[in-house]
């Protein structure tokens, strides 16, 4: 089946596919950018709070994110992120 495309409240919304939310915890994230490096759709950045290490940790920009989880698998912190799908299975972590 096809993406449909519905129109709410003047945005376009995708249905029919995986959407997600990934849940930051800025006091594991080490501000390494690997996860911003490896997402299809811009939808993180370093734009965080400053760490200790002065680095910046990520934030979730929000947008088109499919909830394909290659922040997750990237990531070398263990609890730094976690993604939420919204539609279908329940979050995965660790
Ligand atoms: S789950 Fe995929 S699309 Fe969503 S923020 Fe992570 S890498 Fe990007």
């Amino acid at each position: 089946m096809g993406i449909v495309l519905r129109v709410s409240g003047g945005s376009a919304v995708r249905e029919g596919r995986v959407r997600g939310h990934v849940e930051i915890h800025p006091d594991r994230c080490q501000g390494c950018g690997l996860c911003v490096v490896v997402c299809p759709e811009g939808a993180l950045a370093l734009e965080g709070p400053v760490l200790d290490s002065g680095y910046k940790a990520v934030k979730f920009l929000g947008g088109d994110c499919r909830a394909d989880e290659h922040c997750f698998r990237v990531c070398p912190e263990p609890g730094a992120l976690r993604v939420h799908r919204l539609q279908g299975a329940a979050h995965v972590g660790r």
